[in-house]
């Protein structure tokens, strides 16, 4: 293993700001820049200013600084062939080549991809017109799921409860709300069951899942409201249990890779499939390919193993005989958002007691969209902090999280109060 890597970090959310603390305390690195990176981000790393969507100077910085490892976080850059680029230019990145992002990038080709390996997942049908659309939603009737094929943000999926909205949604999508991403719309089939994450890092055919974790995408307790990016997330959860964690692997995880694999379309990076357990045992209905927002940041805190030779393993074809490893302590991390997200939401607003807060034990805090302004530090996003916590259990990362948020004053923002509260019960014994 290479001493006094220079690594670059490419985003700028809670995810990264993760990612940075954790890469930064690998003694292998010296160098680490994050582009654009935020206010939390620059305690971990140099942040640079560099336009990510331009490749090219993307390219240029990592040539004119020796950069030897580029880390992709989301999922726009990956899809828009990055990785490709960056390889061309003969430099190594962590995250899938542009073909291999269609996972995320397309939800139709994911979906044939399931029909051809034989991978448990809803019946569905792909749509390039409004009419045939419309009349598949009324022969199968409701409730079902109509998605825009590409990427829309995280906002791209209705789960339609009545034909009427199903309807509305297909009219929505081809008239152009989610631009080229909705020019092609998957209509599928409405899984009903508890709804997990799974993640499992990915060297184009070995595939070693990461500790199990549960996000809250509902932006109001008791999941009600509309869908979030995440409002919260904690590791490990009860609900994968030993039989569907092998289920997982077994019947999506691995036929994935396969599948991949002979289609000449090598799957490396971070697969984070969406999954259903359904009375039939579970079922994908996506998949992402990176790492999660906020799972990623309970991932970090629990990840006893240094985070870069694993992703260098990924990089070289490498992780049959790697190993990762976990604490066993639970870690949990509230979403901070400004008040009105996942709708329109004020920037600008000065946060404070964030010091105090983090003295806490066991409590880290990532900056999710933020900036540093004259000494003070200003929301910049609709999700601006993740106020994590490590404990002896859920229940006590659970209060540690919640007492850091009571001392932190930002009468503009906003949070959940039942991160893991299920974990909690299931630990009280209820
Ligand atoms: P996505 O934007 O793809 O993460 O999907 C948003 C949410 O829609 C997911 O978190 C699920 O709760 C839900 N969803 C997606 N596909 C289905 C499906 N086939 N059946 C039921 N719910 C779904």
């Amino acid at each position: 293993m290479r001493h006094g890597m220079h690594i670059l970090l490419l985003g700028s959310g809670g995810r990264e700001h993760a990612l940075a603390w954790k890469i930064a305390a690998s003694p292998l690195v010296t160098k680490l820049w994050c582009a654009p990176g935020n206010a939390g981000i620059a305690r971990e790393a140099e942040c640079v200013a560099l336009d990510i969507a331009n490749h090219a100077a993307v390219i240029d910085f990592c040539k004119t600084n020796a950069v030897e490892l580029v880390v992709v976080g989301p999922e726009t850059p990956l899809v828009a062939g990055i990785v490709d680029d960056l390889a061309k230019a003969g430099i190594k990145a962590f995250g899938p080549s542009k073909q291999a992002a269609q996972l995320e990038g397309s939800k139709g080709f994911t979906k044939d991809l399931c029909r051809e390996f034989d991978i448990p997942t809803g019946a569905y049908e792909r749509f390039d017109n409004a009419a045939d659309a419309r009349a598949y939603v009324r022969a199968q009737g409701a409730p079902i799921v109509v998605k825009a094929d590409g990427l829309a943000a995280g906002k791209g999926v209705v789960v339609a409860k009545t034909l009427a909205e199903a309807e509305a949604a297909v009219t929505m999508m081809f008239e152009g709300s989610f631009g080229a991403a909705g020019a092609e719309v998957v209509i599928e089939e409405c899984l009903v069951g508890r709804e997990i994450s799974f993640f499992a890092l990915c060297d184009g055919e070995t595939a070693i899942p990461l500790a199990s974790a549960q996000d809250h995408k509902r932006v109001f307790d008791h999941d009600e409201g509309p869908n979030t990016g995440g409002m919260g997330a904690y590791s490990p959860t009860p609900f994968v249990t030993p039989e569907v964690h092998d289920q997982i692997m077994s019947r999506i995880i691995l036929p994935t890779l396969a599948g991949m694999k002979s289609r000449d379309m090598p799957f490396r990076g971070v697969l984070y499939a969406g999954v259903m357990l359904t009375a039939q045992g579970p079922k994908l209905f996506e998949y992402n390919v990176r790492f999660g927002d906020p799972e990623c940041q309970v991932h970090m805190l629990r990840m006893m193993s240094d985070l870069v030779p694993a992703l260098l393993a990924a990089c070289d074809g490498q992780l049959k005989n790697f190993n990762l490893r976990w604490y066993p302590d639970p870690a949990l991390t509230v979403v901070m958002a400004a008040k009105g997200y996942p709708g329109d939401y004020k920037k600008g607003t000065r946060i404070d007691g964030l010091d105090e807060a983090a003295k806490i034990e066991g409590v880290e805090i990532f900056h999710a969209g933020t900036v540093a302004k004259d000494g003070a530090i200003l929301a910049n996003g609709g999700r601006v902090l993740n106020v994590c916590a490590t404990g002896k259990t859920v229940t006590e990362a659970q209060a540690r999280a919640y007492r850091a948020v009571d001392l932190i004053r930002w009468p503009d923002g906003f949070c959940r109060r039942d991160i893991a509260s299920q974990a909690v019960a299931q630990e009280r014994g209820d």
